[in-house]
This record gives structure tokens, sequence and C-alpha cells, in this order.
């Protein structure tokens, strides 16, 4: 890590070199480490609530969910067909013939005995018997009737086609590990366990707003030189994702007393602002004076495309609170906005909020055409993931990759990502990629 984004709560993280995004990163993961200390030692027990499964999809889950019970919670059949006692298994192509003496379904127990030369009709999920160990599955009979089965002795082996109590999860074992941001899955284990409510950490606040002269929102008129703010929209689906608390500041002009007192507002009610444009080289002088004044806020330029200049660091308390404010201050150019969304905010999110797996997943697949790429820098090329005739899996780039063509980035499905060193790309290489499906 260079001494340039050394962070120091009094002294603004200066850079003039360009940041790999991993030093980046670093850096971030490093600052919200200690605003989490922090944060610790002010009020950590109002940081957990409880909520009920429904409203819990996407929350981080902040106690280990502790099972109440064995799952299954007795020896049950895992096929439909017959359950007896294995010991007449062997290794030849004898057939055992049974007598059946009953049938068990799930939910309705069969009550009796079941002797050496007897079997019991079971349906999946129906209880096993306490004298059977084995169950064959009806397609693997040589002959099934109301009254007697045969089956081969080597058909199947003793134990198997039998769920043990327990196998799932263990009474007073975690069935689901503090830290987890909760995926439709987890909702299912907890109610499967008769679990209704869980504990979560809060929801994080999240400011957003756009900067810029030129922004008009929607339903304004668009006057010469003027676009609409899409930034914030992109913003709000990024953050819907993680189910977070939004709270709206709205467009911002750029004039130094409009965007302090901006920021000082969203820093009297949110944990972390996400604030769009207003950061490039020909306007990032009086963001940069309003920052010394508020806070210790770092202005990056970064060895990526798109998203190289960035500002990141935090806002002092304001107005009484003792609340620090995490602060980023992204690229206005729409599709950078989502890159460093995806690249840094996420799992910073992620990790103030204490999500123990705050990275996304990757996966690989080979390059459709040749992609021309500098050493040097990190790019983020927007692109469709399929599968080739083969079956293999590819990528093709969508359309043209300036920073500001949203509509690249809207028909993608995925990231490439090329990595700093990497140089031009041939048709048939293997390419980090990352899917957008549930992160962007
Ligand atoms: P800036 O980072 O402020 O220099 O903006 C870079 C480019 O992104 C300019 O073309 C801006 O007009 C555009 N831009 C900035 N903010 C937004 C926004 N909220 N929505 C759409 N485009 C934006
Ligand atoms: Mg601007």
């Amino acid at each position: 890590m260079t001494d340039l984004i050394q962070h120091s709560p009094n002294s603004p993280i200066l850079l003039t070199a360009s940041l790999h995004v991993d030093e980046a990163r670093k850096a971030i993961s490093n600052l919200v480490n200690e605003l989490i200390e922090e944060s610790h030692k002010l009020n950590s027990a109002g940081n957990i609530e409880s909520v009920t499964l429904d409203q819990a999809i996407n929350r981080i889950l902040a106690e280990d969910l502790l099972s109440p019970i064995d799952v299954p919670a007795a020896d049950n059949s895992a096929m439909d067909g017959f359950a007896f006692h294995g010991e007449c298994l062997g290794n030849s192509e004898d057939v055992i013939t049974l007598k059946v003496v009953g049938t068990a379904y799930a939910g309705k127990p069969y009550i009796g005995d079941v002797g050496p030369d007897e079997c019991l009709k079971i349906m999946t999920g129906a209880l096993m018997p306490h004298d059977c160990d084995t169950v064959i599955p009806q397609e693997f009979t040589e002959f099934a009737n109301e009254s007697t089965i045969g089956f081969k002795q080597n058909q199947v082996k003793r134990g198997e086609n039998r769920r043990l109590r327990g196998e799932d999860l263990q009474i007073g074992k975690a069935a689901v590990a503090a830290g987890r941001l909760l995926r439709p899955s987890d909702l299912g284990l907890a109610a499967s366990l008769g679990i209704a409510s869980l504990k979560v950490h809060r929801r994080l606040k999240v400011a957003i707003l756009s900067s810029g002269d030129e922004l008009r929102s929607l339903g304004q008129p668009l006057d010469t030189g003027s676009i609409y703010d899409s930034n914030r929209y992109s913003l709000t689906g990024l953050l819907n994702r993680l189910n977070l608390d939004i709270i709206d500041c709205g467009i911002v002009r750029d004039d130094p007393a409009s965007l302090k007192a901006a920021f000082i507002d969203a820093a009297s009610k949110a944990d972390v602002l996400i604030s769009s444009g207003g950061v490039s080289v020909g306007e990032a002088d009086f963001t940069k004076q309003i920052m010394q004044e508020l806070g210790d806020v770092g202005f990056w330029k970064i060895a990526m495309r798109p998203g190289r200049p960035m500002a990141f660091g935090m806002l002092k308390p304001v107005q009484g609170s003792n609340r620090k404010t995490l602060f980023f201050g992204l690229p206005g150019n729409p599709v950078a906005v989502m890159v460093t969304f995806y690249q840094f905010v996420r799992s910073a999110l992620l990790q103030l909020n204490g999500a123990s797996q705050t990275e996304p997943p990757m996966t690989q697949a080979i390059a459709e055409t040749p992609i021309r790429k500098k050493p040097g820098r990190t790019e983020f090329q927007r692109a469709i993931l399929g599968r080739g005739q083969d079956g293999k899996p590819t990528v093709k780039l969508t359309g043209s990759q300036g920073a500001g063509i949203l509509r690249s980035m809207s028909e993608a499905n995925c990231f490439v990502i090329l990595p700093h060193e990497q140089g031009n790309v041939a048709a048939g290489d293997w390419l980090d990629v990352a899917l957008f499906d549930g992160l962007l």
C-alpha cells in the first residue's frame, strides 16, 4: 500500500499517481473497519433488530441461527420403495423375496413390527420403522405386488436410501452463520426449523445525491445542454438489491454553498453518502475545499476504466450526532457510477453492515472476439455471457464501451474484468466474468 493513501484523521488523503483498484479497495476496507470499531464503542446493541422472515430477504444475519431441533427429526425414507432389514443383503444376484406387511406415508407412520422376511411399503419422507435400515426403491425390484416383492441381493447396499436423524442439522448447531446476506434458501431453512423471526443488523441509511448544473429531474423540460439525472435511479436500483434504507437528497447545483448544505444535511441523516458527479479534474477543486471543512476525503485517480476519478473518505459528525458518515464521491458518467458501485461501494456497504462475505461471485468464459486493452489499468467491459456450440461459456462485448453509454450496460448481463497487467485479448482467451444477476 502506498504511503499516499494512508488515512489519518486530520489530513485528507492526497494522491497524485494512479491508484491500483486493489489498493483503493484495501484503503476503503481499512476505513470501514475503523468506522465499525467506533460504532461498536458507541452503540452496538442498537444496531441489531429482530425481523420476521418475510422482511428478512437481503438483510444480514447478526447472530448464528442455532437449530432448535435435529433435521430430520427421525430416520426416514429418501425414496418411494420398500423398507426392510438389510441383514439379508449380499453380493450375489440371488433374488430375495419379502412379504409386504403394510404401508408408511409421510406424516402417517406404520405402527407395528417388520420381521426379518418382511418389508414395509414406504413413501419418501415417511418414518423408517425401528427394525428397518434400508430401502429398495420401487423401480429396482424384480417384482412387487400387494403382498410380496422380490429383488436381487446386490441391488442395494445396507443402509441405502435412508436419511438419518440429524444428518442435515443437529440440535444446538449453527444452521446459518452470523454475517450471512440472507437469501431465499436461508429463509426457507429458518422456517423449516420453526423459526419465525431473525436477528439482523439494522438497515444502513444511505443518502444519494446527484451533482451537476446540467441535470434535470424527471418531469422537467430539457433545455439546451441539459440532461436527465439517471444516476439516482441506477443507484436506487443497486441499493434496493441490498435492502437498505435510501435517503434521496435529489440534485445539487455545482456551487459550493449548495453542495456544502447538501453534504451537511446528508451527514446528519445517513451512515453513508453516495454522490455522483463533480469529482473529475475540472470540477473537483471546489468539492475538495468543501471536503476539507466537512471531513477527511481523498480524491483518487484510480487506474481503471471506466471510473477513474473518485472521492472517498468520511464526513465528520454534524449537529450533535456522534456518527461519522462514510462518503463515496462517484464519477458522473452513468456507466462509471455502476462500475465503481460494483467494485467499491457494494462490498463496503456489506462490510459496514456486518456481512462476512462481501465479494461477489465470479466465473470465467471464453472471449468470442479480440478485445483491445492497455496494460496498467483494470477494465470493466460490458458483455453478454452465453454458450458456444461446444457448450463452453463465452462472452461477447455489448456495443460501444464509452463510460457514458448506459445502453452497453443495459444490454449486458455481465462485466468482463480485464486485470491491471492484462494487454490485448485474443479470441479464445479465458476471461474473468462477474454476472450482474442479483448484483447489478
Ligand atoms: P462529472 O463527473 O460531473 O464531470 O460528469 C461526467 C459526465 O457524466 C458528464 O457528461 C455529466 O453530464 C454526466 N453526469 C453527471 N451526473 C449525471 C447524472 N446524475 N445523470 C446522468 N449523467 C450525469
Ligand atoms: Mg459535473
